[in-house]
Order: structure tokens, then sequence, then C-alpha cells
């Protein structure tokens, strides 16, 4: 199954695609997760990467499609995956649908979910990340606790660099003015799914669940 998960930053894509990917036995593609590996491995990538994304703007197509080109067309990849973080562009979206073609898939599914601003403000500012297995977690999820609950990992938890205020402001924006014209392109050649992102984590994912007729 060939996945898209669309959505504003922190409105639990990554989440949502960690159980999915888990349920469902396919890759999470997530760009982000790939951007921040590299520059922890502080490779050319990673380096060029790094402050890009803490300001909160976006890498180059030209990178990120190459990226994407890579991750794709690696064998894992084959049956299914679901991406997360792309396409963030409308040249981004025009590519991968020029993939798709090339690769002759054509039953993807768009998923895209749904929040206010103020509320994924609230959220990002909330959370923290585990550094070995990039799961989120509330800071309420995890108080009092030095292990990760997903992969045991010690003291890895870290609030990331990009979920200040100021930035989480400035990834909305460029949400709004770059991303969210990628939404209605799908719409217009695809069936696009909106769910709604601010329901209990659980909920959102039977919601998907459902729209995507799987257990
Ligand atoms: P994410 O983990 O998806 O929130 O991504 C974190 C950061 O990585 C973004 O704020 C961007 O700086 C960068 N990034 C991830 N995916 C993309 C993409 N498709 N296009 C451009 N920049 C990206």
């Amino acid at each position: 199954m060939f996945i898209i998960l669309f959505g504003a930053p922190g409105v639990g894509k990554g989440t949502q695609a960690k159980i999915l990917s888990d349920r469902l036995g396919i890759p999470h593609i997530s760009t982000g997760d790939i951007l921040r590996e590299a520059a922890a491995n502080k490779t050319e990538l990673g380096l060029k990467a790094k402050a890009i994304m803490n300001a909160g703007e976006l890498v180059s197509d030209e990178i990120m499609v190459g990226i994407i080109k890579d991750t794709l067309s690696q064998d894992r990849c084959k049956n299914g995956f679901i991406l997360d973080g792309f396409p963030r562009t409308l040249a981004q979206a025009e590519v991968l649908d020029k993939m798709f073609t090339e690769l002759k898939i054509n039953n993807i599914n768009v998923l895209a979910l749904s929040a206010e601003d103020d509320e994924i403000i609230k959220r990002l500012t909330n959370r923290r990340a585990c550094k070995e297995c990039n799961q989120i977690f509330t800071s309420q999820e995890i108080e009092g606790l030095t292990n990760c609950p997903r992969c045991n990992a010690e003291n890895s938890f870290y609030l990331r660099k990009d979920d200040n205020e100021d930035v989480i402001r400035r990834r909305l924006a460029i949400f709004h003015s770059s991303t969210k014209p990628v939404l209605d392109y799908f719409i217009n050649k695809r069936k696009v799914f909106i769910i709604n992102g601010l329901q209990h984590i659980d909920e959102v994912t039977e919601d998907i669940v459902e729209k995507l007729k799987v257990s």
C-alpha cells in the first residue's frame, strides 16, 4: 500500500506513520528523519541541512528530490511505503507524480491530517523526541522516565531545535504558503481523505484504518 501523509508540522504525521508502518509492514519514509540522521552523522548533506532545519526553512527541492529518488527506488519500498514530510512544495509533488508513473504505482492514498495553528503551537512546544528511534512524546507521557518507552534507549529525550515558538511560527507560515497548495494539487488529481488530527492518537489511527479499509 502506498500512502502519503499530509499535514502541518506537529499534526501527528510521524506518530501515525510509525503506527501504520508497524501495522501494515511497510516502511515509514520521513524526510525530516533522513535529514536529522544526516545532520547527526555530520555528512555533507547533513551539515548543509542542519542550519536550514533549525531555522524552520525548507531544504531545497533539488536536494529533497535527490533524497526521495534514492529512497523510493530501494527494494524495501517496492511493495509500499508511508511518506511523511514529502512532498512539501508543488515542484516536489510534480516530481513525485512522475516517479509514481515511472514506477507504475497508481493506487496512492493521500491522508491529510488537519489541525488549527494554535493547537499545533501548543503541541510542538510541549513535545519531546527520542534521539534513537525518533518517536515523539508529550512531556507528560515521559515525565519521570529515563528510558524511551518505544526503544528503551536511556536518556534519549530531547527538544528539537525547531520546536521553539519563533521557529514553529515560521514553519507554519511556510506550511501555509508553500505546502498547503500541494493539498489542492492532490485534491484535483486523486482521492484525498481528510482526517481530524486533533483527536486522540488512537482515534486518528482508527479513522485512517477505516478510510484505508485495512485492519
Ligand atoms: P519534519 O521532521 O518533517 O518536520 O521536517 C523537519 C525539517 O526538515 C523541515 O522543517 C525542513 O527544514 C526539512 N524538510 C523535511 N522534509 C522536507 C521537504 N520535503 N522539503 C524541504 N524541507 C524538508
